[in-house]
């Protein structure tokens, strides 16, 4: 960064800066009451300079727009939320920048409001945060001073930023919309129904899940694998398909099961194609839910799923913890069997058409497979961690393939429970 792009700014400009930024939240939260839907512009650029003093964050817009702002502790992250934004491919972290930035992330957090998250080593306090007009060659900016702090006073900072942030919302949260059913409910399905398959692609938007070898997001790879998932169980008229995202966009772990179970879903899958620290490892796997995992690499997957929340800066509750707080009681048990029988189904169909782990059905504490009442497995299409396996998956042959052996196992299975339902 040159001399010429640094702003000193004295402390009558940063109480300006502030009054600003308290406004820029005043106007942000009244038009988030009126749903956003078109692209409201573009991230053009990412800049991050290290200075003596602190850390500068600077977003090149097309156009200005509002923001908000708020740090959450372990990990240390700073989250701005931002309308509806493209990043171009240039808005990303180049290799110069500080080391005390570990990482950075964007995408749509949900319609209407993309979302950036900045990780850092250390507690950095958001020092100012303000817009800057477009001047002297440069468009439209938005300006991030981050400073070291100490730990008690990031996560005062975080505490207070989090209740801003919150209480902004408020009027979003409380706008008309139609209840949704408490989680517990689950409206039955209609003889003359057809069988009702949810598919959820994991990760999404802000969340880009696993990072194949040559570049590639899971997020990418998953909900490619859906939509070619949907296509062949609709093909046989036996099915209606939903998806718990048909966009790149964050969903929450549990918002994924309150999707299938308000529509009343029969089975969910959850696709997933993640990267280990074995690179040689390759092959697909089916996991179900147990409070007990199977072994250290199901463990650890789970582990890597569920923190989705956390990697797009969603951590703090607001919301019952419904999902977590599900504890795995007898009704669940009986959810649990057929998630496994269902597992077991899968595995066969797949074997020989597709290369398996060893053990290919696992068990883990999956958060996504906590539907009390829902079947539920999560499928590891193969290892983006693996270059063969990256190959595969970015192909849709392969994927077509692979959801030929999916449809047959689900045939198979909804057969068994269809005969079992009239023999009784
Ligand atoms: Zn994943």
């Amino acid at each position: 960064m040159t001399a010429k792009r640094r702003r000193t700014a004295n402390p009558g400009q940063i109480v300006i800066q502030r009054i600003a930024l308290l406004l820029t939240l005043l106007i942000g939260a009244l038009s988030a009451t009126t749903p956003a839907s078109a692209i409201d512009g573009i991230v053009e650029d990412i800049r991050i300079g290290q200075h003596p003093d602190k850390i500068r964050f600077v977003m090149d817009l097309s156009q200005p727009v509002d923001f908000t702002v708020f740090s959450l502790a372990d990990p240390y992250r700073v989250v701005i939320d931002l309308p509806e934004l493209s990043f171009a491919p240039g808005a990303r972290l180049d290799a110069k920048h500080p080391k005390a930035i570990k990482g950075f992330r964007f995408g749509l957090f949900r319609p209407g409001t993309s979302r950036v998250v900045i990780d850092t080593a250390s507690p950095y306090s958001v020092a100012s945060a303000f817009r800057l007009p477009a001047k002297a060659g440069y468009g439209p900016r938005i300006v991030l001073d981050l400073k070291p702090t100490s730990r008690a006073a990031f996560i005062e900072e975080s505490q207070r930023s989090v209740a801003a942030f919150q209480a902004k919302r408020q009027p979003r949260l409380t706008a008309p919309k139609p209840a949704a059913p408490p989680l517990l409910t689950r409206p039955p399905r209609k003889a003359h129904e057809k069988i009702l398959v949810a598919i959820d692609a994991g990760h999404g938007g802000v969340d880009p899940g696993a990072i194949g070898v040559s570049g590639i997001y899971e997020k990418n790879i998953v909900l490619n694998a859906a939509r070619i998932l949907k296509a062949e169980l609709e093909s046989t008229g036996r099915y209606e398909v939903l998806l718990t995202r048909d966009r790149d966009v964050f969903l929450r772990l549990r918002e994924r099961i309150a999707i299938a179970r308000r529509a009343g879903a029969d089975l969910f899958l959850s696709l997933h194609a993640d990267s280990i620290p074995n690179r040689k490892l390759r092959g697909a796997s089916i996991y179900t839910l147990s409070e007990t995992a199977s072994d250290k690499e199901a463990n650890l997957l789970a582990e890597n799923e569920n923190k989705s929340d956390i990697i797009a800066g969603m951590d703090f509750g607001t919301e019952t913890p419904e999902v977590t707080s599900i504890l795995i009681d007898l009704a669940q048990r009986e959810t649990m069997n057929h998630s496994a029988r269902f597992a077991g189904m899968l595995v066969r169909e797949m074997r020989g058409e597709v290369k398996l782990l060893k053990t290919a059905h696992r068990f883990a504490g999956f958060a996504v497979l906590k539907a009390p009442d829902i079947p539920s497995v999560l499928i590891e299409l193969g290892f983006l961690s693996n270059n063969h396996d990256e190959k595969l998956l970015r192909s849709p042959a392969h994927l077509r393939k692979v959801s030929v052996s999916l449809r047959r196992a689900i045939d198979g299975y909804f057969d068994l429970v269809q005969s079992a339902a009239r023999a009784n």
